[in-house]
């Protein structure tokens, strides 16, 4: 079923969450195992992220230095067949413009198409971490919003080549990203904002924030969406903080502000255990806000510790 469906059957606020593929070499089982206490809560839909190719260094006994590209997560289309086989479920893939040509994305939807998914969230993904900024594959898609078209356009049967003989079109529903607290490279908030209404514009029926820690910014950023003109429902993303090192690592990687009452809060733990019953309990109060508030779903970025995310969810739904 769509996610646009999904949301317009729920009486009340929905639970969904996302996860990673496993590191090459691990097997599927530990993960599936992992979420299968997620099903208590129901979720309608589960998102597997993508993750593009990284490169690493190989030194060879002479001293040079082999670049050599690899993914370290792949695997993102066999774990949804394998989600909606098991739980039957939704699964919703994660599909990048980085690291593919229009042909190769192309492709990449027929195969979907063909398992049975029928949503995607299409991003744009960010630069690999040897390289500065993003630059897309020649014949690739350098933002989000081509990508959501090009997915449009198969939906109406048009494929790239007026060669291909269509006698069948897609019918993906198109999930986007959205940023509280704006995007990294986006010069102003406004000017974010106006590449998400090109991205809703082009077809996306939805939109998913990026994590944050402060309800005011994700209430702002909806008030500002719907200035804007976009209409869609706005998911928000929810991740609760685990560990010491996510104090600094998640500001610096997500270009998000931590609130000062839970600094406060997390100032005080010496240890893991301790931060992780703080950001419990700090998740638990974000989320039965935004449900007193009638968010559409409350999407939890699981970054695959399921039960972090059950501990909150059991004192939520
Ligand atoms: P875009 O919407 O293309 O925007 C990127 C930047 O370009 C923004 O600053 C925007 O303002 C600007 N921009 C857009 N259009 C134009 C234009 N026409 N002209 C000039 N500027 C423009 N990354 C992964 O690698 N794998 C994942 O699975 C993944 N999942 C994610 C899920 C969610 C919910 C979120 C919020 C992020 C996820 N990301 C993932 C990270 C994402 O790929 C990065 O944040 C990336 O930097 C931006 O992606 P986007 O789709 O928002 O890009």
């Amino acid at each position: 079923m769509k996610i646009t469906e999904h949301l317009e059957n729920a009486k009340e606020t929905l639970f969904s969450f996302e996860i990673l593929p496993p590191l090459k070499g691990q097997s599927l089982k530990e993960l599936l195992e992992g979420i299968s206490p997620l099903m208590e809560f129901k979720p309608p839909f589960v998102d597997v992220t993508y993750h593009r190719e990284e490169y690493i260094y190989k030194k060879h006994p002479n001293g040079l230095l082999e670049k050599i590209s690899t993914k370290k997560r792949p695997g993102t289309v066999g774990i949804c067949a394998a989600i909606m086989n098991r739980f039957q479920i939704d699964a919703v893939p994660h599909l990048l413009c980085g690291g593919f040509t229009k042909e190769e994305t192309e492709n990449a939807l027929i195969d979907l198409n063909f398992i049975g998914v029928e949503n995607v969230l299409a991003l744009r993904g960010d630069a690999p971490k040897t390289e500065g900024k993003f630059i897309p594959e020649p014949d690739g898609h350098h933002f989000a919003s081509e990508l959501v078209e090009q997915i449009v356009r198969m939906n109406n049967g048009k494929y790239l080549h007026e060669e291909t003989e269509t006698s069948f079109h897609t019918d993906f529903c198109v999930g986007v990203a959205g940023y509280p607290e704006k995007h990294f490279e986006a010069p102003s908030m406004k000017f974010d904002l106006k590449r998400l209404k090109e991205k809703v514009d082009k077809g996306a029926e939805y939109v998913v924030t990026q994590m944050f820690f402060d309800n005011q910014k994700y209430f702002e950023f909806v008030d500002q969406v719907r200035e804007a003109g976009i209409n869609v429902p706005i998911i928000p993303g929810i991740k609760p903080i685990t560990t010491i090192g996510q104090i600094t690592m998640l500001p610096r990687t997500f270009f998000l502000d931590l609130p000062d009452a839970l600094m406060d809060e997390l100032e005080k733990c010496k240890t893991n255990a301790e931060v992780r019953e703080v950001g419990i309990e700090w998740s638990i109060n974000q989320c039965k806000e935004l449900v007193k508030a009638k968010v559409p779903s409350l999407h939890f970025y699981t970054m695959s510790k399921a039960s972090t995310t059950y501990a909150i969810a059991k004192e939520v739904f």
